[in-house]
C-alpha cells in the first residue's frame, strides 16, 4: 500500500467506537484542535459566485416534519430532519447500501447509476461521524470550525456544486460549513470561506492550489470522497488525484464514487485505498429502465432538420441536446434560435458566471432547451429533464450512459433520442453492448434510411426474471 490510510482505521481521532448516540448534546466536545471558534459569519460559498449560499451556521429545527425511513440509521436527530426537510422519505438502494458500510468507518468503492441518490449516500453517513452534528441541539446553535474533515473531489464545476448543494441542504440545522472550491471563481473570498470549513468539495486543480497556497490543509482529515473518479482519470487528472491522495494521508476513509467504475480504473486506484468495500448496485442494463430510449438514422447533413422535426413532434419541456464540439455547440444553438426555438448553450468556454446564469434559467424553465457539450452530462442535476437529445453521439460509450442518465432521475420518466448517421455504426455497437440493451430504431417520415452498417451483435438476454426492478440485487463483496 502506498500513500493510502493505514489499512485499518479502527475510528475517529476525536472519538470512541461509535456508541449509542446522545439525544442531546453535551456541546464543546473538541473536534481535534486547530478550528478554534470564529467570530464573525462566513462569507457565501464558492468564493461568491453561484454554488449553494450558507454561511454554515445552524437553523433551528422545525417543528411538524415528517418521519422518514431513515430513521432507522440512528443517525443524529439534526441530521434526520435535515433528511426530512429535503423530502428524502425513503433510501435509495445506494443509499440503503452504503450508508451502513461508511458508518462502519470503511474504505468504499461504490458504483451506480446516475440520479440515484449517491452524493446523499456517502454524505449522510460522513456527516453522521462529525461531532457537531451528533452534539447538535435543536436550535442548531454554534458557530462553523475548522478543521476540513471531510474533502470530496469532483472532475467538474458543476458535478461540485452539486454535490456542496447536497451538503448545505443535508447541514441545515448544523453549525457545520461547506465551501465549493473550483477555478475561474475568485480565490480571496475561497480562502477567507475555507478558515472555518468542516466540508470542502472542489475540482482537482483549484484545490492542489489551494494547498500550495496553505489556505486549505488536509492534516486532519477525516474522509476523502472521489466522485466520478473514473471521468477524473479520463480528464488526465490522474497526477491531481495522486497528489491530493497524497496529501490527506493521514485521513482514515477513502470513497469512491462513479457510475461506471470498471475495473482498470479500480487497480489502478486500489493502491490508494486499501482494504475496502465493494457497494455495487446490480443492474441488468447501465441506464435506468425509465429512459425510453430510440435513435434516428439520419444523413449527417440533415441532421438539424431532423432535430427541428423531432422538436415539433416531441414537444420538450426541458431538453438538453449534446453536441460534440463547441464550435457546432454555439453554431446549432445560433441556428435554432434564428428558426425560433427558445434555445440556449452551455459549454467550458463560456465564463462560470455565464454558466451558472444559464443553467439557473434553464432549471426555472425559461427555456425549453438546452445545448450542450459533455462538460453537462455528469453532475448537472437538474429536476425534470424530459429529453435528452444525442445530436451527435458521444465519443464513448460511457459518455452515453451519462449524458442520458440526466433524465429520469430518481424514479421519473425521461426519453433519450440519439441521431446516428452512416459512421456511428460501431460506436451505436459499443453502447448497446455496455448498457447491455438494444436501443430502439425510429424513424421520420421523409427521413428514413437504411440502418448503419456495423454489425449489431445480440444484446445479452437479461437474466433478470420478469418483474424485479433493475435495482434488486445488491452485491457486496469484501476485497
Ligand atoms: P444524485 O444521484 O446524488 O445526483 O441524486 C439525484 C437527486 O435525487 C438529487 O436531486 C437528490 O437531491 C435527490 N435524492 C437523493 N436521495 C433521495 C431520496 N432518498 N429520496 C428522494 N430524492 C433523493
Amino acid at each position: 500500500m502506498s500513500d493510502g490510510p493505514h489499512g485499518g482505521h479502527p475510528h475517529r481521532s476525536t472519538r470512541g467506537p461509535r456508541g449509542p448516540r446522545k439525544q442531546s448534546g453535551g456541546r464543546g466536545r473538541s473536534g481535534g484542535g486547530g478550528g478554534g471558534r470564529s467570530g464573525g459569519g462566513g462569507p457565501s460559498l464558492g468564493g461568491g459566485s453561484g454554488g449553494p449560499k450558507s454561511d454554515g451556521r445552524g437553523e433551528p429545527v422545525p417543528a411538524g416534519l415528517p418521519t422518514t425511513e431513515f430513521e432507522k440509521f440512528e443517525l443524529a436527530p439534526n441530521l434526520t430532519a435535515a433528511i426530512a426537510a429535503a423530502g428524502y422519505i425513503k433510501p435509495s438502494p445506494i443509499q440503503d447500501a452504503m450508508i451502513p458500510v461508511v458508518l462502519d468507518e470503511k474504505n468504499v468503492m461504490g458504483r451506480a447509476q446516475t440520479g440515484t441518490g449517491k452524493t446523499a449516500a456517502f454524505l449522510v453517513p460522513l456527516l453522521a461521524l462529525m461531532d457537531e452534528v451528533e452534539d447538535a441541539t435543536p436550535d442548531g446553535a454554534g458557530e462553523p470550525r475548522g478543521p476540513v474533515r471531510i474533502l470530496a473531489v469532483a472532475p467538474t464545476r458543476e458535478l461540485a456544486i452539486q454535490i456542496a448543494t447536497e451538503a448545505v441542504k443535508l447541514t441545515r440545522f448544523v453549525p457545520v460549513r461547506t465551501v465549493c472550491c473550483y477555478g475561474g471563481t475568485p480565490l480571496d473570498s475561497q480562502i477567507r470561506a475555507l478558515k472555518n470549513a468542516a466540508i470542502v468539495i472542489g475540482t482537482p486543480g483549484r484545490l492542489l492550489d489551494l494547498i500550495s497556497r496553505r489556505a486549505l490543509k488536509l492534516e486532519e482529515l477525516d474522509a476523502i470522497v472521489l466522485d466520478e473518479v473514473d471521468r477524473m482519470y479520463d480528464l488526465g487528472f490522474r497526477d491531481d488525484v495522486d497528489k491530493l491522495l497524497a496529501a490527506s494521508k493521514n485521513r482514515r476513509q477513502t470513497l469512491l464514487t462513479s457510475a461506471t467504475l470498471n475495473d482498470d480504473v479500480e487497480r489502478l486506484i486500489a493502491k490508494h485505498v486499501g482494504e475496502h468495500e465493494r457497494v455495487i448496485i446490480e443492474t441488468n442494463t447501465l441506464t435506468v429502465e425509465a429512459i425510453d430510449q430510440q435513435f434516428y438514422f439520419v444523413d449527417g447533413r440533415r441532421k438539424q432538420d431532423l432535430l427541428m422535426a423531432v422538436i415539433k413532434e416531441l414537444d420538450p419541456q426541458k431538453g438538453l441536446v449534446f453536441v460534440r464540439t463547441r464550435f457546432s455547440v454555439d453554431r446549432l444553438t445560433y441556428q435554432l434560435q434564428q428558426r425560433g426555438v427558445g434555445a440556449e448553450l452551455i459549454h467550458s468556454g463560456l465564463p462560470q458566471k455565464q454558466r451558472e446564469r444559464i443553467l439557473q434559467a434553464f432549471k426555472d424553465g425559461k427555456f425549453p432547451l438546452l445545448i450542450a457539450t459533455d462538460v453537462a452530462s455528469r453532475g448537472l442535476d437538474i429536476d425534470d429533464i424530459t429529453h435528452v437529445v444525442n445530436y451527435d453521439l458521444p465519443q464513448s460509450a460511457e459518455d452515453y450512459v451519462h449524458r442520458v442518465g440526466r433524465t429520469a432521475r430518481m424514479g421519473k420518466k425521461g426519453a433519450a433520442v440519439s441521431f446516428v448517421t452512416q459512421d456511428d455504426g460501431l460506436l451505436l455497437t459499443a453502447i448497446e453492448k455496455l448498457i447491455n440493451k438494444e436501443i430502439k430504431q425510429n424513424s421520420f417520415p421523409g427521413f428514413e434510411l437504411a440502418k448503419p452498417e456495423a454489425k449489431k451483435p445480440e444484446a445479452k438476454k437479461a437474466d433478470r426474471p420478469p418483474g424485479v426492478p433493475p435495482w434488486a440485487s445488491v452485491k457486496r463483496r469484501r476485497r
